[in-house]
């Protein structure tokens, strides 16, 4: 394959460095072709500067911008959450929300075109599974993104958590989360990159062997029973006690904890009972619970529960020692609020 048809841009270090090498190319020009991506994020070649004519040439010449995507339309919300569309070469797209909350900003990633998992609740699931997304696709939310910034935002944090099962795209997941962490590149710390997952417990076990424990992990639970789980995420054949071993068995480092997201259903799964079971649940483990009382939108008829019923199961939760952080809905009147991502065709 020639230069011009790779994904630069998804390349780690040590492949460019390999991809280089089989091309004759000074090891030194790698370092500066990565360091104007990844941490000057700059990808059209016309700008790199400092890169001879040849080298541009064999890596496409300078029409070619390496970043795989586009940013579409942009939606703000009035709590200045953004949403914006981002274009896939193919016609597809999918969106990436930007949150600023407390001096902090962060991205929401999808990780594929649609989702197979279709929770219940879900607007980006109900249009089913198309394809993966590339690890440039994945890491090119970000570089898209950053036109839309305000003044003086950076970016603090990423969550895999936008359309799409993170652990479906293992591979382009892992490179696009190990490019954002690299210290030379955009360079996350691994606290501030969470992935998220409705709970394949393989990719758990890899994860944690990956990245030895370091990834942040955060398991969209929603049930504390069999039942109810089938109901909300029936798409995960993995049972509730499999994604607790495989927790338990996470190289999780001290003084760090899961992050389980549970999203209330008025009637399905909000009651003392089911507060209980998740107390029970989660007994072994060290976890912070991110509750969320369901966004409705237009493809769903569930509802979300009343604000004492919210608050009394959150009392069983706290009262039991458990940590509880109240989700607070952010881009709602745009639809960027979790669960209500769309992917589908560019018009
Ligand atoms: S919540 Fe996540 S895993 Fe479930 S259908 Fe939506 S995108 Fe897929």
């Amino acid at each position: 394959m020639s230069m011009e048809d790779i994904e630069i841009i998804s390349l780690e270090p040590d492949k460019l460095k390999k991809l280089l090498k089989e091309n004759a190319i000074p090891q030194y020009r790698g370092e500066q072709l990565f360091d104007w991506i990844h941490r000057r994020y700059v990808t059209k070649l016309s700008e790199m500067n400092n890169l001879p004519k040849d080298f541009i040439n064999l890596l496409g010449g300078t029409d070619r911008d390496l970043c795989p995507v586009t940013a579409g339309e942009v939606f703000t919300s009035s709590d200045k959450t953004r949403k914006m569309e981002i274009l896939l070469k193919d016609g597809l797209k999918v969106e990436t929300v930007l949150i600023p909350e407390n001096g902090k900003l962060t991205q929401c990633i999808s990780s594929q075109v649609g989702c197979s998992v279709g929770c219940e609740f879900c607007r980006s699931g109900k249009f089913g599974f198309k394809r993966n997304l590339t690890a440039g696709e994945i890491l090119g939310q970000i570089f898209a993104a950053r036109e839309f910034y305000f003044p003086d935002e950076h970016l603090t944090n990423v969550v895999f958590m936008g359309i799409g099962e993170p652990f479906h795209n293992y591979d382009n997941v892992l490179n696009a989360y190990q490019l954002i962490c690299n210290p030379k590149g955009i360079g996350l710390s691994s606290r501030k990159v969470t992935i998220s997952t409705a709970g394949i417990t393989k990719g758990i076990e890899k994860l944690g062997i990956d990245t030895d424990g370091k990834a942040a992990l955060a398991i969209s639970l929603h049930a504390a029973t069999e039942d109810v789980r089938k109901k909300l995420v029936p798409g995960m054949k993995t049972t509730l006690e499999e994604i607790v071993k495989a927790l338990k068995n996470y190289p999780l480092p001290q003084r760090r904890r899961f992050t389980i997201e549970y999203v209330m259903v008025k009637g399905v799964n909000d009651s003392d009972q089911d507060a209980r079971a998740l107390v029970r649940l989660l007994s072994t483990l060290r976890v912070k619970i991110n509750l969320l009382p369901l966004n409705e939108h237009d493809l769903s008829d569930l509802q979300t529960p009343d604000e004492e019923r919210v608050l009394a199961f959150t009392r069983i939760l706290t009262d039991k020692g458990l940590s509880v952080f109240m989700r607070k809905k952010r881009g709602n009147d745009i639809n960027a609020a979790c669960g209500q991502l769309l992917g589908e065709k560019s018009k």
